[in-house]
C-alpha cells in the first residue's frame, strides 16, 4: 500500500526568519495530518535551519537538486553527501526549471538521480510535458523518453525505491491544474512503463496544486501525493493539502 507523501519545493523563496515562521506553522498543524508523510525541500543554505526545526516530527527535509558528482573540484555544486550530513531524505531531481534554466538533458537528470539514490537519498524524479508538446498530441512520447532516460541509467531496482513527479510544465506556477483525469491517464501511462515493480512505486502530481483541488487529485488511482510549489509557501494551505491525503 502506498502511503501519501506530500513535498513542498520552496523554490528560490524564504529568508531565515520567513523560514522559521513557516516551518513553525507546518509544524505547529502537522498533527491533523494523519494518511500522509510529508517532506520540505528548502534551498541548499536553509536545510540544516529546517531540518533542526522539524526534529522529532513526521516532517522529511529534502533538496531541490544534486550535483551529479560525488565530491572535488566542482565549484558551487552541492553533493549527496553534504545533502545526507544535512539529513536530507529527498532530493529533487530533474524539475522543469532545472531542465529549462540549466540545461538540464534526460541524461544528466537520470545520473543525477542515480548518484542520489546510490549515496543514500530518495531521489523525486520530475517528468513533464510543455505545452505544446501536449497540444500536438506528444505527451506519451515526451513522458517515455524522460522516463526511458532514467530506467537505462538507473535499472529497475532502483527506480523503484524512487519517487516518481509527474508535473506538466504548462501547470506549474500558472494557476492552471491538470484535470484529475489528465493527471491520472498520464500516471497510468507511467507506471504501465514500470514493470514489475510498478505498484511500489510512488508517483506524485505537481502543477498548482491547493488545498481546494488536492482531495480530487488523490481519489485517483495512480495519483500518490502530490509535489507542491507556490501553495507550499503558505502553511495553511500546505497543511490543507497533505490533510487530504
Ligand atoms: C513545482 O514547482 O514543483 C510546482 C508544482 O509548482 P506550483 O505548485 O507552484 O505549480
Amino acid at each position: 500500500m502506498r502511503r501519501t507523501l506530500v513535498v513542498g519545493n520552496w523554490k528560490m523563496n524564504g529568508s531565515k526568519e520567513a523560514n522559521a515562521d513557516l516551518v513553525a506553522g507546518i509544524v505547529s498543524e502537522a498533527g491533523n495530518v494523519a494518511n500522509a508523510d510529508m517532506a520540505i525541500c528548502a534551498p541548499f543554505v536553509y536545510l540544516s535551519d529546517v531540518a533542526n526545526a522539524v526534529n522529532d516530527t513526521n516532517i522529511s527535509v529534502g533538496s531541490q537538486d544534486v550535483s551529479v558528482h560525488l565530491e572535488g573540484a566542482y565549484t558551487g555544486e552541492i553533493s549527496a553527501s553534504m545533502l545526507l550530513d544535512c539529513s536530507c531524505k529527498y532530493a529533487i531531481i530533474g524539475h522543469s526549471e532545472r531542465r529549462q534554466y540549466h540545461g538540464e538533458s534526460n541524461l544528466l537528470v537520470a545520473q543525477k538521480a542515480l548518484t542520489a539514490y546510490k549515496s543514500g537519498l530518495i531521489p523525486i524524479i520530475c517528468l513533464g510535458e510543455s505545452l505544446e508538446e501536449r497540444e500536438s498530441g506528444q505527451v506519451e512520447v515526451i513522458i517515455g523518453e524522460q522516463l526511458q532516460a532514467v530506467q537505462s541509467v538507473m535499472g529497475a531496482d532502483a527506480i523503484a525505491k524512487s519517487v516518481i513527479a509527474y508535473e506538466p510544465v504548462w501547470a506549474i506556477g500558472t494557476g492552471l491544474t491538470a484535470t484529475p483525469e489528465q493527471a491520472q491517464d498520464v500516471h497510468g501511462f507511467i507506471r504501465s512503463r514500470l514493470g514489475t515493480d510498478a505498484e511500489k512505486v510512488s508517483i506524485l502530481y505537481g502543477g498548482s496544486v491547493k488545498s481546494a483541488n488536492a482531495a480530487e487529485l488523490f481519489a485517483q488511482k495512480d495519483i500518490d501525493g502530490a509535489l507542491v510549489g507556490g501553495a507550499s509557501l503558505n502553511a495553511q494551505e500546505f497543511i490543507g493539502i497533505a490533510a487530504a491525503g
